[in-house]
């Protein structure tokens, strides 16, 4: 069976982020004189009400038709205080939501959000006034809710009453049923638009405003939201209350719930420090029988938060830290303020945690954790400023734990995740980071790999042009300025400017507002050229990058703050300038001619390059003088360079010994994804597979039988990395029979096969165990795998449950692959499990038809196991796609549909798009593989 470059498509849309508060109460705006005035009359003189509220009624502008956007300004909360009464055993809950409001138009009809709520009364109290009675009607399907009132609002300010009763939702958000064992749990996902399905509220980032919470839960529950607890009152009959404390300003999606019979393992506080004068309770959370599995969680939570503390100068913002580990979660996690929720694979481990555990666990929780800034403390106006959280938590996250853990390399991974989104953002389909929200598709797709990853490389490209201790000084300036309350992109920018003054402000602005408001990456084509008596001179034409096969067009420029690197007579220099236009010609400043000319220094900038006159090989020629960032971005320039069509197979081949003879996991295995795509999409038989998979094995097989196959007690991060990822290319794109035997023998171990049919975790290395269990289900086939189903049944362990369905994911017998086709849809599978045999399925070459033909048959199946704000990914499985018979097959089932999905409508654009350019690039490469392998 192949396995095309699996780049974990599913996955990569997985993690979100968060925030909270504020408390600055807004003022009444001064601009609606005439209502006041009325109002005023109406007050002091009682005069013919019903003719002066006729009047100003009016004269409102309050809007009167739905606002399916964003809800009118004028009527906003100030205050919100929530009652719940929550039993995950039952189907529903029911709430009491009191808000108060101030009003700046006068109106008998009120817009906010609310889903799926029956709303059992509305109160109304004008500020001084006799209570209104109103009546709730939800009139649109995002969740937009009419209140209307039998007379005019004719107050400034009121207080807000609804009660109302709910049912948990069904799919993974607002707040949820999931059942762990024998035990049933409520959790929420509030992001982006989903609070409305908890509480009826104006479910919005920009009304952010303090929040009280009471909750009645059974008494052998416990129950946790953003703030401590109070006080708790036994009521009696079974139930209890809690109060809760009040919180800061926070907007509706950072609001968070969970209620159960939870472990909650009580953590040593977090202690004050040089930065804050206060210690934070700790705790974590986790169902029933788990609790003893976060302690790696729990005791390396201190190290992370401090790392931000140190970067931001300023206190985590809230007064205690929970983290919850929920067993079926949509998202990654989710940064809500105080209460962050994780998939449980990311917080509870045993003592056979893996590297690439620890590294998920360091990389999402300082995500999070950096939220509690960006996003929670400052928090976006709206939605098409969502990357000012997620760019941030995740360059922070790779910032800050690049001190904390030196050894991991962090800056280095978040290099490689920018280069990694350059394969969607080469797509002429693809979003900008700072993308307008013209509809809620825009919401849903706001959350893609360009806002995280491309996002986190152009913050890193600005950090290096402006300088790192410069842009920290804007950031935590920023910080300060917009604490507890809300920003803008451009708000963000002139508070970076304000602290870089050696730069001009407007030239800050370009670069960051090009990058920010354009699609694509730039391409630099860098031509050296020396001349007697003159100083060398580098000509710099600027494009945008496109692949083979693109329709779009090269003509656009950006304002790139671009660095050079070059060596004359064996001594280093830098040139840093912000490039315009299309052509331009720099001189060096030094005397003579350089032996290389590097243009991306340190691998900081988002873009790519491409070398004129034996440039590549002069890089090459001098690659020790080049750091592994360096290294990288050539690589990467090399990969643009062969899916543009500039390079060839054979020219990869010639060259790629160069690179993989790097120690470095970044740079050596860097060839490989290009040698993954030529063995899983171009190669047409099993003879050139074989072929392939030879040349494969002569350029990586080397560098395993040095390294050995199994981990040594003191191997570095990096060994570890580059063994694993030699294991699992060789083992599939290199057909080792070796290391095939290798793994089976460690799967037949681990799950105790044909032995006492136990897993036995200490049997496995758990860095590849799970590339163990696929290639095991391919050679041992059915008997195998119907162990590993059986292994799934009796275990409820997230991680587990992972490792066995991403084997069962690789089963290539038809018959038994149809049976577990419909495990996808059973209530055997976790909502969010359902993507692996998908997946596996979708990228064997045997399997993906009948894959393709199940889901089409089994759309609203697949619909109701993913929340609303999930469903975006769904047109993700063209992504597996490589003909034109399939384009037009995908493309008339989807585009009925596609409308219907929020968010979906640019995901299946982008399908499409990439299904052209993969036959493209397939075209392009057959011949001269074909040519290279019969030589
Ligand atoms: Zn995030």
């Amino acid at each position: 069976m192949n396995k095309i470059g699996l780049i974990s498509i599913f996955s990569s849309l997985i993690i979100l982020g968060g925030c909270d508060q504020n408390t600055e109460e807004k003022d009444q705006s001064p601009d609606n004189t005439k209502v006041v005035q009325s109002l005023a009359e109406q007050e002091a003189g009682k005069t013919d009400d019903s003719e002066s509220i006729s009047e100003s009624l009016a004269e409102s502008n309050y809007p009167t038709d739905i606002p399916t956007g964003r809800l009118p300004e004028t009527i906003s909360p100030t205050q919100y205080n929530i009652e719940l009464k929550v039993d995950p055993n039952q189907p529903t809950f029911s709430g009491k939501v009191t808000i108060n409001l101030s009003l700046e138009e006068v109106t008998s009809h009120i817009w906010l959000h609310g889903k799926d709520i029956t709303a059992k009364s509305v109160t109304l109290t004008p500020h001084g006034k006799q209570p209104l009675n109103g009546t709730y009607e939800e009139v649109d399907k995002t969740g937009v809710v009419k209140l209307s009132f039998e007379q005019p609002i004719t107050a400034d300010s009121a207080k807000l009453v609804i009660e109302y009763e709910a049912p948990f939702n069904e799919a993974l958000e607002g707040l949820y049923r999931v059942k762990d064992g024998e035990l049933n749990y409520a959790f929420t996902q509030f992001e982006a638009t989903a609070a409305r399905l908890a509480f009826p509220s104006f479910d919005e980032p920009a009304f952010k405003v303090p929040y009280s919470y009471t909750m009645t839960v059974r008494n052998e529950h416990r129950a946790f939201t953003s703030t401590p607890a109070m006080s708790e009152t036994d009521l009696g009959n079974g139930w209890k209350k809690i109060v809760f404390a009040k919180s800061k300003p926070l907007p509706t999606y950072l609001v968070a719930f969970a209620v159960g019979d939870f472990d909650v393992v009580e953590w040593q506080d977090i202690p004050a420090s040089d930065v804050r004068n206060f210690s934070i309770p700790l705790r974590g959370i986790a169902t029933k029988g788990k609790g003893h599995r976060l302690t790696y969680a729990l005791k390396n939570t201190k190290d992370i938060l401090n790392g931000l503390e140190q970067y931001f100068q300023i206190p985590y913002p809230y007064k205690k830290l929970d983290i919850v580990a929920v067993p079926d979660f949509n998202a990654g996690a989710m940064e809500n303020a105080g209460l962050i929720t994780y998939r449980e694979q990311l917080l509870l481990f045993d003592s056979t945690i893996s590297l690439g555990q620890k590294r998920a666990y360091m990389n999402v929780h300082a995500h999070e954790l950096a939220h509690q800034w960006f996003g929670n403390l400052v928090t976006p106006v709206w939605w098409d400023d969502i990357w000012l959280n997620e760019a941030f938590a995740t360059w922070m996250a790779h910032v800050s734990n690049n001190k904390v853990y030196p050894k991991q390399k962090f800056r280095q991974a978040l290099l490689e995740r920018s280069l990694n989104v350059m394969g969607s953002d080469s797509l002429i389909t693809a979003r900008q980071i700072r993308q307008p929200i013209e509809s809620n598709h825009d919401i849903q797709s706001a959350f893609d790999g360009i806002t995280y990853s491309k996002g986190g490389g152009v913050l890193s490209m600005l950090e290096a042009f402006l300088g790192p201790e410069n842009f920290r000084a804007g950031i935590q300036h920023y910080m300060k300025k917009f604490e507890f309350g809300n920003a803008t992109a451009q708000d963000f920018i002139t508070a970076i400017g304000e602290k870089s003054p050696h730069i001009p402000l407007e030239t800050i602005q370009d670069a960051f507002n090009s990058f920010l408001e354009q699609p694509g990456i730039p391409l630099l084509s860098v031509e050296l050229s020396c001349e007697a008596d003159k100083n060398a001179q580098v000509a710099i034409e600027q494009s945008r990058y496109l692949p083979i096969g693109s329709k779009g067009s090269t003509k656009q420029t950006w304002k790139v703050p671009a660095c050079f690197k070059y060596a004359i007579d064996g001594n280093q220099h830098q040139m840093c300038k912000v490039l315009e236009g299309k052509n331009q010609t720099i001189e060096l400043s030094e005397e003579g001619c350089p032996t290389f000319v590097m243009p991306n220094a340190n691998g900081a900038g988002y873009y790519r390059f491409s070398m004129q006159n034996g440039g590549w090989q002069s890089l090459l020629d001098n690659k020790e003088q080049l750091s592994t960032e360096e290294m990288m971005s050539l690589n990467n320039s090399l990969q643009g360079a062969i899916n543009a069509g500039k390079m060839t197979f054979s020219d990869l081949v010639d060259i790629a010994p160069q690179i993989i003879a790097s120690d470095s996991e970044a740079i050596a295995m860097g060839p490989s994804k290009l040698f993954s795509f030529v063995y899983g999409k171009v190669a047409e038989s099993d003879q050139q597979k074989a072929k392939l998979a030879s040349v494969n094995r002569n350029l990586y097989g080397p560098k395993l039988t040095e390294l050995g196959l199994e981990t040594q007690k003191d191997d570095s991060v990096n060994t570890i990395r580059l063994r694993t990822g030699l294991i699992e290319f060789l083992s599939n794109e290199g057909e080792d029979k070796a290391v095939r035997q290798y793994l089976t023998d460690m799967a037949i171990a681990y799950t105790g096969y044909k032995n006492d049919g136990n897993i036995h975790p200490e049997k496995a290395d758990s860095n590849v165990i799970g590339t163990a269990l696929t290639v095991a289900v391919e050679d041992l086939g059915v008997p195998f795998a119907k162990h590993l189903k059986m292994l799934l049944d009796s275990s409820n362990d997230g991680t587990v449950r992972g490792r066995l369905l991403g084997g069962l994911g690789s089963v290539e017998d038809p018959i038994y692959a149809t049976e577990l086709r419909e495990l996808i849809l059973s209530e055997e599978l976790r909502d969010n499990e359902i993507y692996s045999i998908m997946m596996g399925q979708l990228s064997s070459d045997e399997l993906q038809q009948p894959m393709w033909e199940w889901f089409k048959t089994n759309i609203d199946g697949v619909k109701s196991r993913i929340p609303p704000f999930g469903q975006n990914r769904l047109p993700v499985v063209g992504r597996y796609f490589c003909s034109n018979d399939m384009k037009q097959d995908f493309k008339s089932f989807f585009k009925p549909i596609v409308e219907e999905l929020a968010g979906a409508p640019r995901p299946y654009n982008q399908s499409i798009e990439s299904i052209e350019l993969c036959v493209a690039q397939v075209k392009f490469h057959k011949d001269n593989v074909e040519q290279y392998l019969n030589q």
